[in-house]
């Protein structure tokens, strides 16, 4: 049944791919974004479906709207976003967790929390499963992030126990696709983009930290999942469970370009995590959800999205297998 569904950072690069899906199901779609880390080009081929309405508007102010559901993503989520100003994240990430869940508790809206593998911080349990309770340093350059999705969690929670509010609790592990940034500083873009400009691409420390990368529809796939589940408030690992070095990543992106960028090593950022690989049994048991997209695929998917965009913009010239075509 079709359904008028609130998507809060529905401008950002998971958001705008989740109003895409839902508009495609056949439901009435609200976005919410105050555009600052969310692009408005993400949701302009949208403007004209009289099913999509854009809200600009920051939900650390409260806000109410009748709908059925929501999906809470607004919060930056690159280090290099969310750390440029530490307070406004936390602030996002709490007060705006907690005004989406008076709202949700208005109007009797069910509603997923995006949350993150980075509540396990740099985690001391490989891979992570939802029962680990984390490693995470509360001052250190995350801990805005961190701690502040920590705090929207134990948020979600409470509004279930006390009030009854039908909430949802995704943890999201690493995700990557088609409307990156490439100015946000994420590993996958910053060795596609350098990949592409024939430049040095940078492992920061060894390279040997680990991550597993999943594929931004697959990732939307979970969410949906989720908000339909019965299965209640604890929270759901939607991730991949296929770990990657990053220099491994990083020769993977090489080969896929067909560049001849070299690599280099950078230092690595403070409380970078070691290792992180999604435990999805849970997911798999609740949601029968289970990421489909190799990451060569994904990859390849990325690459020409940004070939694409780079050509568009005229950094790239149009045809040329640029970075360096062997
Ligand atoms: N990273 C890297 N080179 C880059 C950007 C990131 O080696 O140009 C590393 C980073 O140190 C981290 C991993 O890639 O170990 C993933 O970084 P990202 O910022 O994408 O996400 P997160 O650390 O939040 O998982």
């Amino acid at each position: 049944m079709s359904k008028r569904i609130l998507v809060t950072g529905g401008a950002g690069f998971l958001g705008s791919h989740l109003c895409e899906r839902l508009l495609s199901d056949g439901n009435e779609v609200v976005c919410l974004d105050n555009l600052f880390t969310g692009r408005r080009e993400n949701i302009t081929p949208l403007l004209d479906d009289h099913r999509f309405e854009f809200v600009r508007h920051d939900v650390t102010e409260p806000i109410v709207l009748e709908v059925d559901a929501v999906y809470h993503l607004a919060c930056p989520a690159s280090p290099v976003h969310y750390q440029r100003n530490p307070v406004r994240t936390i602030r996002t990430a709490v007060e705006g967790t907690l005004n989406m869940l008076e709202l949700a508790r208005e109007v009797h809206a069910r509603i997923v929390i995006t949350s993150t593998s980075e509540v396990y911080g740099d985690p001391e349990v490989h891979p992570q499963p939802e029962t680990y309770w984390g490693h995470v340093n509360p001052i250190g350059d995350r801990a805005c992030y961190d701690e502040g999705k920590r705090c929207a969690e134990a948020l979600a929670v409470s509004y279930a126990r006390q009030y009854d509010v039908g909430v949802r609790i995704a943890r999201l592990f690493n995700t990557y696709g088609p409307r990156l940034y490439e100015n946000d500083g994420r590993v996958v873009s910053n060795f596609i983009l350098q990949a592409l400009h024939g430049e040095p691409l940078t492992v920061y420390g060894e390279g040997t930290q680990t991550r597993s990368f999943c594929y931004v529809d697959d990732t939307i796939e979970g969410l949906v999942r989720l908000l339909a589940s019965e299965h209640g408030t604890a929270p759901v690992n939607i991730g991949s469970q296929f770990e990657f070095t990053m220099v491994d990543l990083a020769k993977l992106v090489v080969e896929l370009t067909g560049s001849r960028s070299e690599i280099v090593h950078a230092p690595l950022p403070a409380d970078d995590p070691k290792q992180r690989r999604a435990d999805a049994t849970r997911a798999r048991e609740i949601l029968a959800w289970e990421p489909r997209v190799q990451l060569r695929d994904g990859l390849l998917l990325t690459i020409a999205y940004f070939r694409q965009r780079l050509q568009r913009l005229g950094v790239l010239p149009a045809g040329k297998n640029h970075g360096g075509g062997r």
